[in-house]
């Protein structure tokens, strides 16, 4: 990426956490049909009232979406042809259409969607021993240019509607309803940055928390930023029981402002202080994923820097050994040095483990997902 595009990009983003108004002209987006999905339950009986129907129809439709996992509003049988036909007319039941569907030895599958304006995303079911989890995307690509990761190099083509999202999980539900099992846990750590599509990842969760919806636990929904530090104050002030992970992946200001180009736009020192505040706030650990690239952050000295950075806060390490990043110089950790590393942070009574390694792709905690890496993560 040249440094013009790359500064663009960082500015996008901190324009958008001031909610500045943009300095550049966008391309005209194709409209897209809202998705039945995006609605939370307290929104659809709004849009009901609105529309001339009773609100207790939301609690219906809710139904035929999430408990029976219809495919047509035509099969809503207990709503007039009325509410079905304006229902048809307003939003789209299905906005993502299956491409390819791979599933491997192991149990886990790599769905490949296309959405409404042909662009395509991916989403991964990870089968564990305590459970089901998916893997959702929440952009068409994205702008933070981490050095790792393929999935940005294109840029941002678009945010995914909350619906588009919700609708990633109903999908490889419908697949494991054929073999009676549950989507247990989600993960979003797909292609993307979710706190980039704040709102829409909001109503995600909700939808799918809501026991009327996927009822799926908030301890089982785990969301991953690569450091957008004002969204992780807002984050914090929802007060939700859900899982949350930092992609640091350094110990210092320098060498993460090399490795993830974010790191310009929001500082270490402040990023660190964000994190603070959400651990105080909610009483909740943070996770912090670390990628080891060879050479680069992966030293004992860079293990005691990290010690010193997190000293005090309540977390866990994911340590991440990286074998293979395509288009670039960074190289394999040593098996020897990766133990090194860990021990270094369990001697400074950090509680850490190490994701086992499997494949030659990069998997670095938020986008750049491979199904064969997933599958054998370990927690
Ligand atoms: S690692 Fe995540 S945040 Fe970073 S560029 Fe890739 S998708 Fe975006």
């Amino acid at each position: 990426m040249d440094q013009n595009k790359f500064n663009e990009r960082i500015q996008d983003l901190v324009e958008e956490a001031e909610q500045k108004p943009r300095r550049r002209e966008k391309k005209e987006k194709p409209q897209l049909k809202e998705s039945i999905y995006s609605l939370r339950l307290d929104q659809l009986q709004e849009w009901l009232k609105e529309n001339g129907e009773k609100a207790f129809r939301a609690g219906q439709i809710y139904e035929w979406l999430y408990e029976k996992r219809v495919k047509t509003f035509e099969e809503m049988s207990n709503l007039s042809k009325a509410l079905r036909e304006k229902l048809e007319e307003n939003f789209a039941l299905t906005t993502l259409s299956t491409i390819i569907k791979q599933e491997s030895k192991d149990g886990t599958i790599k769905f490949l969607f296309q959405l409404q304006d042909g662009y395509s995303i991916e989403t991964v079911l990870m089968r564990h021993d305590y459970g089901n989890s998916v893997c959702v995307t929440t952009q068409v690509g994205c702008r933070i240019g981490c050095t790792f990761c393929a999935s940005t190099l294109g840029g941002l083509k678009r945010h995914l509607l909350a619906g588009e999202i919700v609708e990633q999980v109903v999908k490889v539900q419908q697949a494991l309803d054929e073999v009676n099992e549950r989507v247990s846990h989600i993960v979003i750590m797909g292609i993307g940055e979710p706190f980039d599509n704040y709102d829409a990842m909001m109503n995600f969760l909700k939808v799918i928390n809501d026991d009327k919806g996927l009822n799926i636990g908030a301890r089982h929904i785990t969301v991953s930023t690569s450091g957008i530090v004002p969204k992780i104050y807002q984050f914090a002030d929802e007060q939700l029981q859900i899982n949350f992970a930092l992609s640091l992946h350094a110990p210092n200001q320098e060498l993460r402002q090399k490795l993830m180009p974010i790191a310009r736009a929001y500082k270490l020192e402040d990023l660190m202080e964000a994190i603070r505040y959400y651990t105080n706030k909610t009483g909740r650990r943070v996770s912090f994923e670390y990628g080891l690239f060879g050479g680069e952050n992966d030293s004992v000295e860079h293990a005691e820097e990290l010690s010193k950075l997190i000293k005090g806060i309540k977390c866990h390490v994911n340590l991440i050994p990286v074998n293979y990043v395509p288009e670039r110089d960074y190289v394999r950790t040593p098996r020897n040095q990766i133990f090194a590393f860990e021990k270094t942070l369990k001697k400074n009574g950090i509680n850490v483990t190490i994701r086992r390694e499997h494949g030659s792709d990069i998997d670095a905690a938020c986008g750049q997902l491979r199904a064969k890496e997933r599958a054998q993560e370990t927690r």
